[in-house]
This record gives C-alpha cells, structure tokens and sequence, in this order.
C-alpha cells in the first residue's frame, strides 16, 4: 500500500512540474514571439509593399532596382511598342528569374519608308500537291507533269530557298485568315499548302529505336525538316489537306497527323472523297465534308484547323447552291463549322486588313514553273515585288502608307499606323 500511496505522490509531483514548465515555455516563448511579430512588422510593412508579380507599364531603372534588392535574375528583352522607350511591356516571373520586353518606343517612321511597310500588300497563298523524288523531266523546270500538280523535291526545296532569299517567311494559314500575322520588319508573309494527302507528303520509312517516326528526307516533310533547321527564322509550317486516305499510309496514318500537329504543322478539310461539289446534291455536299471533319476529330479532336480546300477549286462562285453547306452543315447528327475555304486560284490573295477580304473564297498560286508566264511562281512573285504585304514587325499594329487608307478593313481592333511614303 505504501509503495503504491508514493508512486502516485511522485506521479502527481511529476504531472504538476510538467504543467509548470509547458505554462512558463508559453510565456517565455509567447512574448518573445510577439517581439518578433513586431520587429517582423516593422520591415514586413515593407515587404508586402514590395512584393509585385506584375511588371507591366514600370519604367526598367525601377525593375532592376527591384531585382537587385530582391536577388532576382532579370533578363530583358526589346521590342518596338505603342508605349514609351524603357516601360515593360510584359513581364513574367518564375522563381528567381524574371523576364521582361522592354519598349523601345515606336518605330521611327523612317523605318517604314525604309522598308516599305505596307500591311495591305498581297500575300500569297502556295498550293502544292504531290512531292516526287525523281529526276527532272521534259517539263519545265520542276514540274513533273505539265500542269504542275507534282512537283521534283529539288525544285521544291529550290522554291524555298527563293522564297527564302525574296524575304518571305512562313505564317500559317489559320494565323492569316484570323489576321495574326507574326513576320519581323521589313519582311513579308507566304503560306504553304498541300493538297490530297500524297504519301509522298511526308513518306514513313519506319521508326527508330524510340518509336520516332523517320521520313524520306525528299518528302515534302523531309525537306521542310531540313529547312527548318537551317534557316530558324523562316518560321517553317505547312497545312496539309487530306481526303478519306489520310496521310496515304494505313499504318502510319495517325501517327503522321499526331506529328504534324505536334511539329507546328496543320490539317484542314478536302472532303472524304475529293468530291467535285458543282456536280453533287447538298445532302451528298454535307457527308463529304462533315465526314472528314467527323474523322479528323476522332484522331485529333479540336487540333485540326476548320479550313476547307476545294477539291477541284469548284464551285467557281459562291453563290452555288451548295456553297452555304460547305461552311455550315449537319451529317448523321454531327454538325460543322467552316471557317475558311481555299479555292485553286491563280494569283495572291489580299491582305487580311484589306476591305475586300473574303477568308471563305481566298485565291492560291499554283506552285508551277511555265516560263515565267501563265501565273507561275516566278511570275507571281515578280507580281509581288510591286504590291506585296511586309511586315512592321509588330503583330498588334497595322502599319499601311497614307494612301491605301481607303482600302483598309473598318472593324479591326488592331491600332492602324498610316505613313507618307517618299514619291
Ligand atoms: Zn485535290
């Protein structure tokens, strides 16, 4: 009993002594926390001040003040702007490291006359169909038969480099019909197009060891890979129209659309089976069409883009009966959206800023070589030299010379720069 009574006394001692150290830790450690708070307070007053995420419209000298008191990593970058020299245009914030576009205020108006800033100038649109790997024949130039639908891959890769050479760089087609047109100063944009899913577009030789697709390197993909790494300001993109074949290879097929969508390049509608939409009914027009868009759906939902090329560049006119179904229609419950057609014209289109812009009927070039006559390339760019669209660098200005105002869009929210031009 006793032994008991004391192990419970020495229970009670140790319980109260317990209690009477957690009590004075509290104490202790309670006031000196608020010291902290209040010391903390005195520079955290600061601190919540000084804490910015967005950079945007601070002049630079204050940004890197900023960065150097906080121990960030500034990188900065210039750009032409509508906003005063050295105020951010954007900024973004990763860790320790920030990224600022720095205005170098407006373009001095002697560069556009330099230049020739003309954001109304024509724009062509380059429609090519098979790519064939073989040697030059009877016909002229690259052209391995005579109407220029299939065209040598040296030729083709010899058209690039001219386009190259001439100043143009590559947008894409979807960008140009929403009048988002990316080009540095003083250069012009060119769009790229392929239609019928010829194999020999981009021709699987196999995979390698990780799985990768491997194309002929005289494949129009080939090629364009090629250029891409040579020159990486050409901004190298392509769409691609493809009928009920596909890409013309069962077992790559979905493999190659994956790729191309993964590798900057697009996909539009040229109807299940290259139907020639004069000669069909528009319950016929709505399956050719809304089928394909079905298709491509089921393999890349929402990646392709909703651009028509008309097979046979028929109907010749919009107001065919069945033009309306070929932009909007329903088939088997599905229903569609058009947003663009491409016709097989002749000469480039028209600016996108440009009052007679039409993105449902827009003309192409035929990529063809004849002598520098009947539209072909090198006439189509000899056209251009007078009347092409170049760039002022800026996406979000339209900078044109004071006289083609008139011609001008009156709908776009993009900020309209006008110029004299030197006569
Ligand atoms: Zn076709």
């Amino acid at each position: 009993m006793k032994r008991k009574i004391k192990v419970k006394n020495v229970l009670i001692l140790v319980g109260i002594l317990v209690i009477i150290i957690v009590l004075l830790t509290i104490v202790i450690f309670g006031t000196n926390s608020k010291l902290d708070n209040k010391e903390n307070n005195k520079d955290g007053d600061k601190e919540i001040k000084e804490i910015i995420t967005d950079f945007k419209n601070m002049r630079l000298s204050k940004v890197e003040d900023y960065s150097k008191r906080n121990n960030l990593e500034l990188i900065i970058n210039y750009d032409y702007s509508d906003l005063e020299k050295d105020i951010v245009i954007n900024s973004e914030l990763n860790d320790n490291v920030l990224n600022i576009l720095v205005s170098l205020g407006s373009i001095p108006y002697d560069d556009y006359k330099e230049y020739k800033v003309n954001e109304l100038g024509k724009v062509p649109i380059m429609m090519y169909h098979g790519i064939v790997d073989t040697e030059e024949n009877e016909y002229t130039g690259g052209n391995v038969d005579k109407d220029g639908y299939n065209r040598t891959s040296k030729a083709f890769l010899r058209d690039l480099e001219f386009y190259y050479e001439k100043g143009y760089r590559m947008v894409r087609l979807n960008d140009y019909v929403n009048g988002k047109i990316n080009v540095s100063l003083g250069n012009s944009p060119i769009i790229l197009t392929f239609d019928d899913g010829n194999a020999n577009n981009f021709k699987v030789t196999g995979k390698d060891t990780e799985g990768n697709l491997i194309f002929d390197p005289n494949s129009a993909i080939g090629i364009l890979e090629s250029i891409k790494k040579k020159y990486p300001d050409y901004n190298v993109t392509a769409t691609f129209f493809l009928n009920n074949g596909l890409c013309n290879q069962p077992e790559y097929n979905e493999d190659i659309i994956k790729w191309l969508i993964n590798n900057g390049y697009d996909i539009g509608n040229h109807t299940t089976t290259h139907a020639d939409f004069s000669s069909i009914n528009t319950t016929k027009t709505q399956e050719v069409v809304g089928k394909l868009y079905q298709k491509l759906d089921s393999i890349i939902p929402g990646q392709y883009v909703k651009i028509i090329a008309l097979p046979f560049g028929s109907p010749y006119k919009k107001t065919h009966s069945n033009y309306q179904y070929i932009l909007n229609g329903e088939y088997n419950g599905y229903s569609y959206q058009t947003e663009a057609a491409l016709r097989v014209g002749w000469e480039a289109e028209v600016s996108p800023f440009d009052a007679s812009f039409d993105k449902t009927f827009l003309k192409r070039c035929r990529a063809y070589d004849n002598n520098g006559k009947d539209f072909d390339i090198e006439m189509n760019f000899r056209l251009l030299d007078k009347n092409r669209y170049i760039s002022d660098g800026n996406i979000n200005t339209i900078v044109i010379p004071k006289s083609n105002e008139n011609k001008l869009i009156t709908n776009s929210e993009l900020k309209t720069i006008t110029y004299e031009e030197d006569v």
